[in-house]
């Protein structure tokens, strides 16, 4: 992911995970370790995202965030031990884009990332997606096998753009629930695993093998060779 991040968080440890995790997954990182810092970093330039802990010193990441959407709409992904749904849905309310309880896992943090990037239009989806003889395009909602059209459910479209984007990663249920329905992953149910197991069936039956394979105990992945 190309994109320039504002990393916020005074917890020298969490900071550094999140900014060489980041780094590595190509993005520019600056660090504010407090919130006059952060007030400072945001006005001194743009950024495409803003990864921001609340509970800072100097300033309160609630204020940051309240003052920010004075003058910008650039996204806000809050990270907090906060848990209580008052406080969320506050931070919500004053102009955050999502909210990541700690602790948490660092690969869902990269897919919310995209997902709030792609929502608020500064991420250009690419063309079209190729992992083999498959093909996706995003923006006519075409998947192909071959060249010939599958018929695909909007939620099975979205899990295969998922896939498709990162062939090599395994994506837990939480990571795919909370990235194609868009809501908090609190009980393990089978809402995943039927969709999955839908596109899964309409891949076989269209290319006659199997394109995703499960990652026992951890979740799903594109089985890159089998295409
Ligand atoms: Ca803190």
């Amino acid at each position: 992911m190309n994109a320039a991040i504002a990393l916020i968080e005074d917890e020298p440890d969490i900071r550094k995970l999140l900014s060489g995790f980041l780094t590595r997954s190509g993005c520019t990182v600056r660090e504010a370790a407090d919130g006059i810092a952060a007030a400072e970093l945001l006005s001194d330039e743009p950024f495409d995202l803003i990864l921001m802990d609340l509970m800072l010193p100097g300033i309160s990441g609630e204020t940051l965030i309240a003052d920010l959407r004075r003058h910008s709409d650039t996204p806000v992904i809050v990270i907090s031990a906060k848990s209580m749904l008052e406080t969320r849905l506050e931070v919500l309310r004053l102009g955050a884009d999502d909210y990541i309880l700690k602790p948490f896992d660092l690969s869902e943090v990269l897919v919310r990332m995209e997902v709030v990037l792609r929502r608020a239009g500064r991420t250009q989806l690419p063309k079209l997606l190729r992992v083999g003889k498959l093909t996706l395009c995003p923006a006519e909602n075409r998947a192909c096998w071959a060249d010939i059209p599958l018929a695909l459910t909007a939620k099975e479209f979205q899990l295969l753009l998922l896939f498709m984007e990162h062939p090599k990663k395994v994506y837990s249920k939480a990571n795919l629930y909370e990235s194609v329905w868009n809501e908090e992953y609190c009980y393990e149910d089978n809402t995943v695993s039927v969709h999955v197991s839908n596109l899964r069936a309409k891949l076989k039956k269209a290319s006659g093998c199997d394109l995703i394979e499960t990652v026992w105990g951890i979740g799903y992945r594109m089985k890159e060779d089998a295409t």
